[in-house]
Formats: C-alpha cells, sequence, structure tokens
C-alpha cells in the first residue's frame, strides 16, 4: 500500500478524541482497506468477559445490537482467548468452529484482537468476505493486524479521555452543590459583620474593630476559595465556556496593568508595562486572559518587598504572542518550581502579612492558556525574582 495512504488512513484513525468518531473512522477505514463485504469491531466487556459489536458493516441491526460472545466461543471469542490474529479461508470447512449454532454464512474471514499494553484486551476486529472475488490471504491478515495496533491506542486513549471527562464531571457536580450550600450562610455571615463593622447595632472598640477585619478577610479568602474551586471544576470538565473573539491584545494588557497600578502603588512597588505600540489583534477570550494576567501580576506585586519592580512585556511574535511578568522579589526555589502550577500548592516557606492566596490562581491560569492552545511556564530564583511567562497563538484555528 502507498506509504502515503496508510500514513493519511492512521492520521484519521487517531483524530478522534471521543470514542464514537474513533470507532466509526476506524471501521470506515478498515472496509476502505480490504474490500470487505462485512466487518464488525468489538469491544470486552471486562466484568462479564463477553464481546458485543460497537460498530459494524453490511450487518442487520437486530445483529449489531444483541450478539454477545463470550471469550472463548466462536471465531472472534477464540481470537480473544488467544490474543492471536486468525485468518481462516472457508469458516464452513474449518474444524475449530464448527459446533456454532445456526452455521455460519460467511467462507473467508480474518480476525484480529485489539490489544494495548502488550496483552491487555480491549476487543477484536473481524472481516469477512472479500467483495472481489477469493479469500483473504496472509498478507490482509497482516495488514489488518498493523492497522488493529493503530486503532487499539486510539481506542485505548479515547477510552481514557471520557474516563477523565466523566471523572471530572462527578467532581464538577460535587463541587457546584457544596458551592451552593457553602455559599449562602457566608453570605448572611458577611452580611451580620458588615453590620457590626458599620457599627449599626452599636459602637465597637479598636480591638474589636480589628478581630472583625480578621474574621472578614476570611470569610472573603473563603468565598474566593469557593469561586475558584468552582472555576478550576469547570475548566477541568471543559463546562467553562469560552467566549473568542477577534480583538487587541493590549487593551487587555494595558486594562490589567492599570487594574492593578494602584495596588503596586500602594505597595511601592514600580510596575512597568512594555508592547508594541501598534494593535495586535488575536482570536481570545478577553474576560480569561484579563484573568491570567491579572493572577500573574498580582502574583509579582505580593511576592516582591517595597521598592521592587514588576515589568510586564508583551511581545508579537509573528504566529503568536508571548508574555513575560518578571519581578525582583521573593522568587521560587527550585524544587518548588514544578508545584507551582499544582492546585493549592503555596509556598509556606516565603511568609507575607497578608499574602494569604487560594493556591488556585495559577492552575486556573494554566488551564486556560492551554484551552487557548498556549503555554505557560516559570524561572525563578529564590531571593532573586520570578519570570511568569506565557504564549498563545494568534489563530486558534490553524493550531
Ligand atoms: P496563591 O497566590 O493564591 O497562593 P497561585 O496559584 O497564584 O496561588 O500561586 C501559587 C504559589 O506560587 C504562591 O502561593 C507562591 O508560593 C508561588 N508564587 C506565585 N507567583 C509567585 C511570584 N511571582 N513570586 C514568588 N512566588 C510566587
Amino acid at each position: 500500500m502507498d506509504i502515503k495512504v496508510w500514513n493519511d488512513m492512521i492520521k484519521d484513525i487517531n483524530s478522534n478524541v471521543e470514542l464514537e468518531g474513533c470507532l466509526k473512522t476506524s471501521m470506515e477505514r478498515i472496509t476502505e482497506l480490504l474490500d470487505v463485504e462485512k466487518a464488525s469491531l468489538m469491544l470486552l466487556d471486562k466484568e462479564n468477559q463477553e464481546l458485543s459489536i460497537k460498530v459494524a458493516r453490511g450487518l442487520a441491526d437486530d445483529i449489531i445490537e444483541n450478539t454477545k460472545t463470550r471469550v472463548g466461543e466462536g471465531v472472534s471469542g477464540w481470537v480473544a482467548k488467544n490474543r492471536k490474529p486468525l485468518l481462516v479461508k472457508d469458516i464452513r470447512s474449518d474444524k475449530r468452529f464448527e459446533k456454532r449454532e445456526g452455521g455460519y454464512h460467511n467462507n473467508s474471514l480474518l480476525s484480529v484482537p485489539l490489544l494495548v499494553a502488550g496483552d491487555e484486551l480491549l476487543g477484536v476486529i473481524n472481516v469477512n468476505n472479500k467483495t472481489t472475488r477469493g479469500v483473504f490471504g496472509k498478507k490482509d491478515l497482516d495488514a489488518l493486524n498493523d492497522v488493529a495496533a493503530h486503532v487499539s491506542s486510539a481506542i485505548d486513549r479515547a477510552m481514557k479521555y471520557e474516563e477523565a471527562r466523566r471523572s471530572s464531571q462527578i467532581k464538577l457536580d460535587f463541587v457546584s452543590t457544596v458551592s451552593h450550600e457553602l455559599r449562602s450562610p457566608l453570605a448572611s455571615v458577611k452580611e451580620a459583620m458588615n453590620l457590626l463593622l458599620d457599627k449599626i447595632p452599636g459602637k465597637i472598640n479598636a480591638e474589636q474593630e480589628r478581630f472583625l477585619e480578621i474574621a472578614m478577610n476570611n470569610v472573603e479568602r473563603t468565598l474566593r476559595l469557593i469561586n475558584e474551586l468552582l472555576d478550576i471544576s469547570k475548566l477541568e470538565a471543559g463546562k467553562l465556556d469560552m467566549k473568542r473573539n477577534f480583538q487587541d491584545i493590549c487593551i487587555v494588557a494595558k486594562h490589567s496593568y492599570e487594574t492593578l497600578k494602584i495596588d503596586a502603588d500602594a505597595k511601592g512597588v514600580k510596575l512597568n508595562l512594555k508592547m508594541p505600540d501598534v494593535n495586535v489583534n488575536m482570536w481570545f477570550d478577553a474576560d480569561q486572559i484579563t484573568r491570567v494576567l491579572v493572577n500573574l501580576i498580582s502574583n509579582a506585586i505580593k511576592f516582591t518587598e517595597e521598592n521592587g519592580m514588576v515589568n510586564i512585556i508583551l511581545e508579537d511574535l509573528g504566529g503568536f504572542v508571548q508574555v513575560r511578568v518578571i519581578d525582583n522579589g521573593a522568587g521560587i526555589a527550585e524544587e518548588d518550581l514544578d508545584k507551582v502550577f499544582d492546585k493549592f500548592y503555596s509556598v509556606t516557606k516565603v511568609k507575607r502579612a497578608g499574602v494569604k492566596g487560594t493556591g488556585l490562581g495559577l492552575p486556573i491560569a494554566k488551564e486556560i492558556v492551554e484551552l487557548h492552545r498556549g503555554r505557560i511556564w516559570v524561572d525563578s530564583q529564590l531571593g532573586r525574582g520570578s519570570r511568569f511567562s506565557f504564549t498563545l497563538p494568534k489563530d486558534i484555528r490553524t493550531v
């Protein structure tokens, strides 16, 4: 077979992230490849040790729905049990399979196992009867077996993807319920504390006010944590809607800079923004990218001492933009560098008054950048400062 046709076929099989598409494409390409009358792809139910047809060609609907083959029984059961490809030139004269009820409607057939990681069985592919005259030969069997190796890994990947999606959805459902339940009582606590701080019920002394403020900060932090937890769960489950528009990223960078300039000034940290003086129009979600920028810039300010400096540099690199947020603050130790994008991670060694975050800002930023098909990373030296960088392709449709 022509190498290009072969490569296209493999690429096509691998192009589906979801199982249904993956099975359908595999079936289409296999029937094309071998020119067969009938074909079926069966998957194994591990618990019952039973194969059932997931996708087929040339078979009646009731056969597709009702066929259940136990491992060890019949042709596909033999292949599943022995984990070996099988070529039968004429099933009616093959002694191994003569006991089947109702007999066989096929003559020549191929059946190959779908295996991953050596011998983990996912299922079986069967093809029956060539459309042209003649019977299957060793060459056909080898070709089908080669395709099956690619089909197996594509199915395995799709199953794992769906499993990850399912567990993210379960997590999201749980987090949604819990956050809803937590938010209402916390809102009442906040309201009551606001009344006390506004001295509506009566005067309070300075010490009482200080304690109330500490309590209030923690209520607010908890509310922030709940919102962020909900957001990261949505991002992970693919349920946070991205509103991508074609727009100027410099406007978004300038807006984030101006918002945080007030905090930087208040702390005595110098905040600079350097970017092209022409528009950099590209496809992205302005709210989400603002969120990434605000997180990186506010972290940089938070972890930089008075008189320190934070530089934001946005560069147009042709097909993509690169943004760097560079500070000369606390820095991050080498052993912590690969953990800062983990959920709930916070470097406790660097203690600072009022710097209690949620540990979810960077994981959220990472999800957002990756959903834009970009990359985010950090370089840092303890005591010298940090540089957080991310890239975004300008046209997400071409990557
Ligand atoms: P949060 O800031 O809410 O704790 P993040 O996910 O934004 O959560 O950051 C995680 C941790 O990474 C921070 O707690 C801090 O230890 C470290 N970190 C982030 N940005 C910087 C920075 N610019 N300089 C030093 N440490 C940083």
